[in-house]
């Protein structure tokens, strides 16, 4: 396939003009971030935050623009808020960065915690989601906010199809089930649509999502994490004005360096680290019963005391969990009575604790998002 030329695509996009301007959004400056791979395209076009829902049409409009172009074969836009001209960019872990200067956001959430992992496919999601559903049983309320735009799960795993719904034509209302709030930037796009957003763009369609959506009152809100450890993730844990963080990992990794970088990441930026979970832990044999321990177990627990974090608990890895996250009836809700069930629960149950402490320590210091 050849490569679309950015040229094509800018001036594809000369024809789709600003409404309030009256000039087209490339000589306005709007168009950042252009990205294009093998015929998927992405850009975020930049406007002021108060015009944001507003231009949804203009939106439309550029991706209609960009999809019509030979060879496209598929355009993802965003709006993003534009920066203001005075207001330098926050350093990693400053002050500005989590308590800037403007309107606070989700007043409703009382706590938000990060679920992350060193690398992909440890069970991030899984724990993510069951533990969401496990404060839920314990009587908290209880929203999920799937944060891992690469790659979005929490439709599936919760069991949501459909599209969030608004009531006010600017915040979007988050979907449920289960009693859980849940908000996934998989509900906005196209599943077959690959996100090749540039970091930065994924960081405005984050901010984006949390700033215009009704969560309402919430205890908890879990924030499902893009895997890894990289710019991305450290600015989004930045931004997001965290309790705590629970890091995921498989026993094999947690020796190595990736649950290790987990870690660093948040204790960079200041986040308290509320403790390590070991999934995979060992194997569950669904014929016999009989536990295997297949990454030499119990690693975790000395690693996370030499680390000097609280483990949280071990699940293990079984055909039950896998079957019923990925067909969206978490284990916690379809086999409440099961020990995968009792054991995420027991995990959810330390995180709430120590949400507790945290809340009751910093009492004035309610978690506040602010738009930078
Ligand atoms: P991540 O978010 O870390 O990429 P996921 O939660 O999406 O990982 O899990 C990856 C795959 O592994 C999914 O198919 C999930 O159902 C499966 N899985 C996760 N944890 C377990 C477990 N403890 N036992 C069995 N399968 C699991």
């Amino acid at each position: 396939m050849t490569q679309i030329a950015e040229q094509q695509i800018l001036d594809a996009l000369k024809g789709v003009a600003d409404p309030d301007r009256g000039r087209d959004i490339v000589s306005l400056g709007m168009v950042k971030g252009l990205q294009t791979q093998d015929g998927h395209v992405a850009f975020a076009i930049e406007v002021d935050p108060q015009r944001g829902a507003k231009l949804e049409p203009l939106r439309q409009q550029a991706e209609k623009a960009v999809h019509a172009l030979p060879g496209v074969l598929s355009a993802t836009v965003v709006l993003t808020a534009e920066k203001e001209a005075t207001q330098a960019a926050p350093e990693p872990g400053s002050q500005a960065a989590t308590h800037g200067a403007e309107a606070p956001l989700m007043p409703g959430a009382r706590s938000i915690i990060a679920v992350a992992s060193g690398k992909g496919g440890v069970g991030k999601s899984t724990t993510a989601v069951n533990l969401a559903l496990g404060l839920a049983a314990a009587g908290h309320k209880v929203g999920i906010l799937d944060a891992d735009i690469y790659g979005p799960s929490m439709p599936r795993m919760m069991g949501i199809t459909g599209e969030p719904s608004s009531t006010d034509g600017r915040s979007l209302n988050p979907m449920e089930n289960y009693g859980v709030k849940c908000m996934s930037m998989g509900f906005l796009v196209e599943e077959e649509t690959p996100i090749i957003w540039r970091g930065p763009m994924a960081q405005s369609a984050l901010q984006q999502m949390m700033r215009d959506i009704n969560w309402g009152e919430l205890d908890v809100l879990v924030v499902d994490m893009p895997p890894g450890t990289g710019d991305v993730q450290l600015t989004m844990a930045q931004q997001v004005p965290l309790t705590g963080a629970v890091i995921v990992s498989t026993p094999q990794d947690i020796a190595l360096a990736d649950a290790r970088k987990g870690l660093n990441m948040f204790r960079k930026v200041d986040v308290p680290v509320i403790g390590i979970v070991e999934n995979m832990s060992y194997f569950a044999c669904p014929h016999c019963g009989g536990r295997t321990e297949i990454f030499s177990h119990g690693g975790a627990r000395e690693e996370a005391a030499l680390l000097g974090v609280d483990f949280l608990g071990e699940i293990p890895l079984d055909v039950e969990i896998r079957e019923t996250s990925d067909g969206g009836h978490p284990v916690v809700v379809s086999k409440p009575d099961s020990d995968n069930a009792k054991a995420f629960r027991m995990i959810a149950d330390k995180v709430w604790d120590k949400i507790e402490k945290s809340l009751a320590e910093g009492q004035a210091q309610a978690p506040r998002i602010v738009v930078q």
